[in-house]
């Protein structure tokens, strides 16, 4: 069962308020998260997150918002998590690791190694004391590797939970997509910021859009990339449910739905 949580609730200066969209898997097998929204110890010290990021952002910090909160309030224990596996590293996807110290972290290479060795824009992106103590499994795409709906795609943790690389927003920026019965759900992390960007690239508010440029490692392949899920979107629509982080809307029709 795949559960959608928020694990972060933002209120821009430009606008529309914004969540850090979270899945929670139950597996028989143990509990996985994908991406982990700001932890515990973010929202006892909000300074770590630096004065500029919190200016713009401004967190709510509500303690009970934490992944890790919830977990423990759907009834689950916190070392219950085996596995959290990451689209990126940027602070308000990896705070919550730290609050699963018994969990394995799964992250693309390229974005370990982004957050650990930053140049240029990277700068100030990561906060590495959220994740300090990871004990990190890192992934990378294989030569001979099976596509995925026709894209690249390398398994983490079993072959239902894949990572499908989505470069642009980070350097090691990827999707997580996890089989769900007959069907599958995309957490595409940052690759796009509002729904409606799925079948119009025009469709996202004028200062979000300026935000995605601004934020982009590289803003050609964060174009191609969008381009690439409306593709998936067009040709696979009905065996693929594809979300990203922040979109409130998608978010709200998701847990309507469960
Ligand atoms: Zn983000």
């Amino acid at each position: 069962m795949i559960r959608h949580l928020n694990c972060a609730t933002l209120r821009p200066v430009y606008g529309t308020k914004i969540v850090a969209h979270c899945l929670l898997v139950e597996r028989p097998e143990g509990l996985l998260l994908v991406d982990s929204g700001l932890g515990t110890a973010d929202l006892a010290d909000p300074k770590r997150l630096g004065r500029v990021w919190r200016s713009w952002m401004r967190p709510a910090l509500d303690p009970a918002g934490t992944a890790a909160a919830q977990v423990v309030a759907l009834g689950h224990d916190v070392g219950d998590v085996t596995d959290v596996v990451l689209t990126h590293l940027d602070l308000d996807h990896a705070g919550g690791v730290a609050d699963f110290p018994h969990a394995r972290v799964h992250v693309y290479d390229a974005e370990l190694e982004a957050a650990l060795h930053p140049r240029g824009k990277e700068h100030g992106r990561y906060l590495p004391v959220q994740w300090s103590e990871a004990d990190w499994v890192t992934h990378r795409v294989p030569d001979d590797a099976e596509p995925w709906f026709g894209m690249d795609a390398v398994p983490t943790v079993g072959d239902d939970v894949l990572m499908v690389p989505l470069p642009g927003h980070s350097r090691g920026h990827v999707g997580v997509a996890v089989r769900d019965g007959e069907r599958w759900v995309l957490h595409a992390g940052d690759a796009f910021y509002a729904a409606g960007e799925l079948t119009d690239h025009t469709d996202c508010p004028r200062r979000l859009r300026a935000m995605q440029r601004i934020l982009a490692v590289d803003d050609a392949q964060r174009v191609a990339t969008a381009d690439r899920l409306r593709t998936l979107v067009a040709d696979h629509g009905d065996e693929v449910e594809v979300v990203c982080s922040h979109d409130r809307t998608q978010l709200e029709s998701a847990t309507a739905d469960a």
